[in-house]
Formats: structure tokens, C-alpha cells, sequence
């Protein structure tokens, strides 16, 4: 591949020897790496990214989304080696940029959320390696010298009272910037403006360096596609380009093939834990099914390998359906024609594979026709349908209004995650990602409710 080693001197010394483990992601050196990390390395920064957009989509405050990233970053960009963490670091930024780069959609994401990502680190740093790093950007401002910071001294104090920040000892350090390059201060009044220079304060020189990693990324990725088009794509057609498109869409969780341990469920039980730990998803496909006694093949699949996940035996399986489908067509028919699907969804047909529940990516992805019932219903339903399919499950009106305000942003994950904790009173701070996930969080809540109030 074409990645990855810092330009910078070494990974993370700067000029006048001050240590720094963020790099800028200026370029791509050659550096060789071994085809399973570099896929890893994607999918572990990927994660920190998702927990992002995840955290920035439930509307988190600055100093929230401050612990998260660093606490996300910490989690899944940990490596044995110390000396290895600077190179997953940008060898993981580069593969990323190769699956970001493609559309116009998947660039905005990524922007947004690298710059997320590097306004957080870079505001961990210390003063030192933060002003080191602004050396690195090349920026052509600086430090305003002592005969001006006296002459403006006053106002700056003004405004820094103003704000509600407490002065410092490094507070003294001001940069003087055209006001255009820190639109965020100026939208937020945060600093003090004469003739068309912003006065930024030490604390404040994240904006002025955001401005311009953003900048850069953002051209970087758009130089990137046109490689990726011209060239990369026909180049790396059998090695690296099947890696990269399945990238954006890799669901990143476990696969729920295997029910949790000692979570088989029998017949007896299914309404009930339908009724009560199911995801919409598949509760109203479990209701059309009992109400129609059929469901076509896209609903049969979705279910089926979701209660499979559930921990439905292939017998059990096999007398769920036939019970419904022959009140409509007759055993016969089922076994002739319904039963060979069900066993394959088990393994015990054709290639014999033994096939897992699908992820909420893929149902929401799923393009459900005339008389399908399968999808994602935060995503396929009518907004009157869905209010009224949430309030049937016991969602309240306040937090059924945040549901559907995520849902009118597209936000179908997190819409089914706020539904979770109203039904259940209580946090999912993971997020719901699958199905099975949502199902087997329930059962485990009802069944600490239960043995906390049968001691
Ligand atoms: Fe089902 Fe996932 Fe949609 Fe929830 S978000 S309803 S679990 S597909």
C-alpha cells in the first residue's frame, strides 16, 4: 500500500525537540504493511470514529465529547508495542482516507469526524507541543509582542472575563489572525477584534489550527479520489480494492451467531420475549407473522436467523413456522416449500454455511417492496406508523418526540437506542448496532430487575 511513516523528523519529535504523539497527516511515505494490519488498524480507528458521530449525533456537550474521544482513542488505538502506536495511527488515517475518499457523502463524514477527532487530541497536548505544532502547520502568525499585548491588555482581559475563563500564566501568549480564520471564536464572541485581526488567546489556537487541518484534509481527500478512480482502483482490483469498499459499509460488532450462554429460548417462551425484548424490527415482523400466518422471503430471513441469534433451536425453528405457515397453506406446502429454507438458514442445506443474523446496517439498507414487512421501521415506516408502533411499545410522548427528531436526521441507530432506554429505563451508551445486541441487552436487564427483586 501506499502508507505510511511521518514526514515529521521522527514520529513524534519537532523542531525544538518537544514530544508530540499527534501527527499532521501531511503525506503518505512508503512504508510496508503486512495486509491483516492494515485492515485491523482501519477497523479499530473506525471504531473510535463511530463512537464519534455517535456521541455528536445524542447532541453531547464539549467536555462530554472531550472524555469520549479521549477515553475511545485510549480503548481501540492501544498497541503492544509503544513505538507502534504513532504508525497505526497514521497508517490507519491513510486507509481510511482510501475508503472515505469515494463520494462526496463519505468525504463530508470523514471530515467531520477526523477534525473531531484531532480538535480533541490536539487540545490534550501541552502548551508546548500544542505551540510545536503550530510551528509545524507552518502558520505565518505570531505571538504578539509585549509593547502590543500592553496596549491591548485591557480589552483582551475584557473579554477573556466575558467568557467565563479564568487567566493563566500561558493566557499571555496572544496570536494575532485576519478575524475570517476563526469563524467558530468570532461566531461565538469569544475573541477581541481591531482592524480585522482576532486576538487568540493560547487556549484558544485549537480553532485557528482546526481551521487548517480541515482545509488540508479536505483537499487531501478530493486529490485522493482522483487517484483512487485513476489509478489505485484498477491497480489493487484483486488485493486491496474488495478491502476498501467493504470498509465503509463493515459492521463492526460481533456476529450474533451464537445465542449468549444458557439463552436458548423454547416455543413456550417466544411470545413473551417477544413482547418484551424484541427490537421493532423484528416485533412487528413476529406480529405480521402470527397475524397473516406467512411472511415473504426477505422477512423469512431476517427473523429467522435473528431468532436463531435468540438461541431457537432447528427443531424449535421448524415447528414455529410450519405452526404458522400451514394455518394458511397447509403442512404439506410448508414442508415442500418453506422447510428447506429454514434448515439452510441452520447450515443443514445447500453450502451448508452456517448463516448469521444480520446487523442493523444491513436491514436499514435493505429496500423492502409492496407487501414486504422486513427493514428497518425508523427507517420504512411512516412517520404516523411509527408513532403509532412506538407508543404500542410503552415509548412516553417526551422521549417518543427525541425519537423522532433523530429519525427526521436520519439517525436510525440512535433512534432505536432512545427507544431502548425509555422501554427500559436504562442507558445503552453502546448504541444499538444489531438486533440480537438489542435483544440480549433486554433479557439481562429484566433479569437483574428480577433477581434484585426476588433476592
Ligand atoms: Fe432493528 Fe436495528 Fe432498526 Fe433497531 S435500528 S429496529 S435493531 S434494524
Amino acid at each position: 500500500m501506499e502508507a505510511v511513516r511521518s514526514q515529521r523528523k521522527s514520529s513524534s519529535v519537532s523542531n525544538n525537540g518537544v514530544v508530540s504523539k499527534l501527527p499532521l497527516y501531511r503525506s503518505a511515505p512508503p512504508l510496508e504493511v503486512r495486509l491483516e494490519d492494515f485492515e485491523l488498524y482501519a477497523i479499530d480507528r473506525l471504531r473510535v470514529l463511530k463512537g464519534i458521530s455517535d456521541g455528536l449525533s445524542r447532541g453531547k456537550k464539549p467536555d462530554e465529547m472531550e472524555k469520549l474521544v479521549l477515553d475511545l482513542w485510549k480503548t481501540n488505538m492501544k498497541n503492544q508495542h509503544s513505538s507502534e502506536v504513532v504508525n497505526k495511527d497514521i497508517i490507519s488515517h491513510f486507509v481510511l482516507r482510501l475508503v472515505y475518499c469515494r463520494t462526496e457523502e463519505l468525504r463530508k463524514w470523514f471530515l467531520s469526524m477526523e477534525t473531531t477527532l484531532f480538535r480533541y487530541r490536539f487540545r490534550d497536548e501541552t502548551t508546548e507541543v500544542q505551540r510545536a505544532l503550530m510551528a509545524e502547520f507552518d502558520l505565518p502568525y505570531k505571538a504578539v509582542s509585549n509593547a502590543e499585548y500592553e496596549s491591548v491588555k485591557d480589552k483582551l482581559n475584557q473579554v477573556i472575563r466575558a467568557i467565563g475563563q479564568s487567566t493563566t500564566s500561558t493566557d499571555a501568549i496572544f496570536y494575532k489572525v485576519p478575524f475570517e480564520e476563526v469563524p467558530e471564536l468570532v461566531a461565538g464572541r469569544k475573541v477581541f477584534i481591531q482592524k480585522g485581526n482576532a486576538y487568540i488567546a493560547m487556549n484558544q489556537v485549537v480553532s485557528l489550527v482546526i481551521t487548517q487541518f480541515r482545509s488540508h484534509l479536505s483537499k487531501a481527500l478530493v486529490l485522493t479520489n482522483r487517484k483512487w478512480t485513476s489509478m489505485i482502483r484498477e491497480q489493487e482490483k484483486d488485493r486491496l480494492a474488495p478491502i476498501i469498499e467493504a470498509l465503509s459499509t463493515s459492521y463492526l460488532g460481533p456476529d450474533y451467531s451464537q445465542p449468549r450462554e444458557h439463552a436458548e429460548i423454547s416455543l413456550k417462551d417466544i411470545d413473551q420475549i417477544a413482547k418484551s425484548s424484541f427490537p421493532l424490527c423484528m416485533r412487528h415482523l413476529f406480529q405480521k407473522l402470527r397475524e397473516d400466518h406467512h411472511l415473504k422471503h426477505g422477512g423469512r430471513m431476517q427473523l429467522g436467523l435473528f431468532l436463531k441469534g435468540v438461541g431457537l433451536k432447528l427443531d424449535d425453528a421448524l415447528a414455529f413456522w410450519r405452526a404458522e405457515f400451514s394455518r394458511k397453506g397447509g403442512a404439506e406446502r410448508f414442508d415442500k416449500e418453506y422447510a428447506y429454507g429454514i434448515r439452510h438458514n441452520y447450515g443443514k442445506e445447500g453450502k451448508r454455511t452456517d448463516y448469521t443474523p444480520y446487523c442493523c446496517q444491513k436491514i436499514i439498507s435493505s429496500a423492502p417492496g409492496v407487501g414486504d414487512h422486513h427493514g428497518c421501521p425508523y427507517r420504512h415506516f411512516s412517520e404516523e406508523n411509527l408513532r403509532a408502533a412506538l407508543t404500542r411499545m410503552g415509548v412516553g410522548s417526551r422521549p417518543l418526540e427525541d425519537v423522532m427528531d433523530k429519525v427526521r436526521n436520519r439517525h436510525y441507530q440512535l433512534a432505536c437506542t432512545l427507544t431502548f432506554e425509555a422501554v427500559h429505563g436504562s442507558s445503552c451508551d453502546a448504541g444499538v448496532n444489531h438486533p440480537n445486541q438489542y435483544c440480549n441487552d433486554s433479557q439481562r436487564i429484566l433479569e437483574s430487575k428480577k433477581s434484585s427483586s426476588n433476592p
